[in-house]
């Protein structure tokens, strides 16, 4: 992808401010000659792409992305030790608060693989599933092979409307650092709980930065990045309270539909310097990296 030019001043998902720092800028081999500018937000500390591209742009760069993660993992892995292994660490988080439960509605929203439907229809006798995912090869094996509703629509859109039913486990795991408005993705998300109803929430935590920041860590289809703070607050502002979580190198948490409140944040100072030390701690390693990315554009172009 080409640089563009194209970017846009969106406010802050968790305090609405518009006040933001660049701290870096993040480079994939993926999208070529394309960087995208990573910001904090100097009220609360929140860190996402900041300005960030069109939406068409995104377009570009998700019809990139995925076609490569569904070729790593295809659905139809046999290994189950490799392909429920985030399942099962779900089902150790949230196994206490479902012991009574023999039939479960369940929304998947970003449901990949299906693997997460096809592993708890192994935990409850009656499973009605229903799955948010645009992949096609992904819907044909919910609806064919696991008896899911496939509702193929984008998740940044208005999905709750066409949802026939409320649901008692809310699955959106990995999904929140994507979406261009996670506010009012959450808000469908609280709406969509029946009573007693809980969603269980996974993203990326940005405390722990485990490998090169700018050319892995940092991801082209990512626009958010949360700590434990401002992930709890956002969902605060959504209506939606932790009833268990947990932070390691992701931030989780079992969620049951509350009244909004919201939690102030002032995080700025704290991750500005978490960031810091990981931009000095794999320099030399993100230096090497863009330096690939770099030959292999000059390539392309003389080829
Ligand atoms: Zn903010």
């Amino acid at each position: 992808m080409k640089r563009t030019k194209t970017l846009i001043k969106v406010r802050c998902e968790i305090c609405d401010s518009l006040n933001f720092e660049k701290v870096t800028d993040m480079r994939h081999s993926l999208i070529g000659e394309l960087s995208m500018p990573i910001a904090i937000c100097k009220t609360c500390g929140h860190v996402t792409v900041w300005p960030r591209l069109s939406d068409e742009d995104y377009k570009t760069v998700n019809e990139i992305w995925y076609p490569k993660k569904f070729q790593k993992d295809p659905i139809d892995l046999k290994d189950e030790n490799y392909k429920f292994k985030k399942w099962r660490k779900m089902w150790e988080r949230i196994e206490p608060f479902f012991l009574q439960r023999k039939s479960l509605r369940l929304l998947d929203i970003g449901a990949g693989q299906g693997w997460g439907t096809e592993f708890l229809q192994q935990k409850f006798e009656n499973i009605e599933a229903t799955a948010i995912e645009q992949w096609k090869p992904s819907q044909e094996f919910l609806k064919n092979k696991l008896g899911a509703e496939v509702i193929d629509k984008d998740i940044d859109e208005n999905w709750n409307k066409f949802l026939n039913k409320k649901y008692d486990l809310i699955i959106f795991r990995h999904t929140l650092e994507h979406v261009k408005r996670p506010v009012f993705v959450l808000e469908q998300i609280q709406k969509s709980l029946a009573k007693g109803g809980l969603a269980y929430i996974v993203v990326p935590n940005v405390e722990n930065i485990d490998k090169p920041i700018r050319t892995d860590y940092f991801r082209p289809v990512h626009l958010h990045y949360f700590s434990p703070d401002t992930f709890i607050s956002l969902l605060s502002k959504c209506g939606l309270s932790p009833i268990a979580n947990g932070f390691e190198n992701e931030i989780w948490g079992l969620f049951e539909s509350q009244e909004k409140k919201f939690i102030k944040v002032s995080n700025y100072l704290k991750q500005k310097k978490l960031i810091n030390k990981a931009l000095r701690k794999y320099k030399l390693i993100d230096e090497y990296n863009i330096l690939k990315i770099r030959l292999k554009n000059l390539f392309k172009k003389i080829v």
